[in-house]
């Protein structure tokens, strides 16, 4: 009862906010319905497909997402909920296997909060709905699939050459720190065998470790000494969140890697030699992710919403590897967290490229299209 009367909740705040609050400035009317080229579900059918198109075209889509308000649309929305849907109920059990108990409903809900991290919304008398930014699944999962197509380490020959996927990690990035939480990158071609399996099981553990770092917070009663704080830079305009302190954003951080590694429990050594260094990856991406979008923000001369509540995606990635160090079991738990960290660092000079080709076209410099 009390889940849906939080559902309820969140599709109010849904309703409410989208269009309606400030949007970020300069003000500008709710976006009309129809959506725009850059927010149709367009995507790549084969992966030579891939960046493949004109670099006039391929820089066209980029300036389209920051220079045109973008629709939200339903469909994506739902397709979001549905995930959230599905893994919420499983990290409260993960949770409880855990040793952690609560009688406090808690519902995860899309939301464009314009920040990495979930906000948790206290509803009195209700329980707690867990904003995750809608702009977080569309980035975690294109980036892996960008990472999996691009290194052999998944296969051989590679789905994508480096510069295809710098161009799909600029658009990416790009739809994240500019389309409002409404616009995706264009999708990807399906992935198939290992690759597909690598994927939705770290897009799974990723999206499981955001969530168990807020039930993270309510499980260690941080919610109680939460202070309220107001943003006003987020995609919908003002927006609150609890402000808890750094150091119980670390012990949030790790009650979420304990939830996380329990899942490991009931596996034989071989499994477990498989699934810990996946684990720890998906984990560990979404604090990589983090940081790169913080640095990129703050190149661009971005206000990342909420940035001061959590404690720098550095310090927390560093005490986090700290506390997995002594907590994994098997000895290459690490590496694949390594391997996807200087992958994401050696793309980036590639991501800056583009975007600094944005700029220019939007004060008319030189570009070099064709
Ligand atoms: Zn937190």
């Amino acid at each position: 009862m009390t889940v849906e009367e939080l559902r309820n909740r969140h599709v109010q705040l849904l309703r409410d906010r989208r269009g309606g609050g400030p949007p970020h400035p300069p003000a500008r009317p709710p976006p009309p319905p129809p959506a725009h080229p850059a927010d149709t579900a367009a995507r790549y059918h084969t992966w030579h497909q891939v960046a493949a198109e004109p670099r006039s075209a391929l820089l066209a889509r980029l300036v389209d997402v920051r220079v045109r308000p973008a629709a939200y649309r339903p469909a994506h929305l739902r397709e979001q909920q549905r995930t959230l849907d599905a893994l919420q109920p499983e990290v409260l059990h993960l949770a409880r296997a855990a040793g952690w108990d609560t009688t406090t409903p808690v519902l995860a809900g899309v939301f464009p909060t314009g920040t990495l991290d979930a906000l948790s919304v206290p509803v009195p008398g209700r329980g707690v709905l867990v904003l995750v930014n809608t702009a977080l699944l569309d980035l975690l999962g294109t980036v892996l699939k960008i990472m999996t197509g691009a290194l052999p380490n998944y296969g051989t020959p590679p789905l994508l050459t480096s510069e295809q996927a710098s161009y799909a990690l600029a658009e990416a990035v790009n739809a994240y720190l500019y389309g409002n939480g409404a616009v995706e990158a264009r999708r990807l071609p399906e992935l198939s065998g290992q690759r597909a399996a690598l994927v939705s099981l770290m897009a799974r553990r990723g999206t499981q470790f955001v969530l168990a770092h807020e039930v993270g917070h309510l499980l260690a009663g941080h919610l109680l000494h939460a202070r309220r704080r107001t943003d006003h830079h987020t995609p919908v305009g003002a927006l609150d969140a609890q402000s808890v302190g750094w150091p119980r954003e670390h012990e949030a951080d790790r009650v979420a890697a304990v939830i996380m590694l329990r899942t490991l429990d009931d596996l034989g050594h071989r499994e477990l030699e498989a699934h810990e260094p996946c684990l720890v990856g998906a984990v560990l991406l979404v604090l990589f992710l983090h940081e790169v979008t913080d640095r990129l923000a703050d190149e661009l001369g971005l206000t990342v919403p909420f940035a001061g509540n959590h404690p720098p995606p550095v310090r927390r990635i560093q005490t986090l590897v700290e506390h997995l160090a002594g907590h994994v079991r098997t000895p290459r738990a690490l590496d694949l967290a390594a391997d996807v960290a200087t992958w994401l660092e050696g793309q980036l000079g590639g991501v800056r490229e583009w975007f600094r080709l944005v700029d220019d076209s939007l004060l008319g410099g030189p570009t070099s299209g064709g």
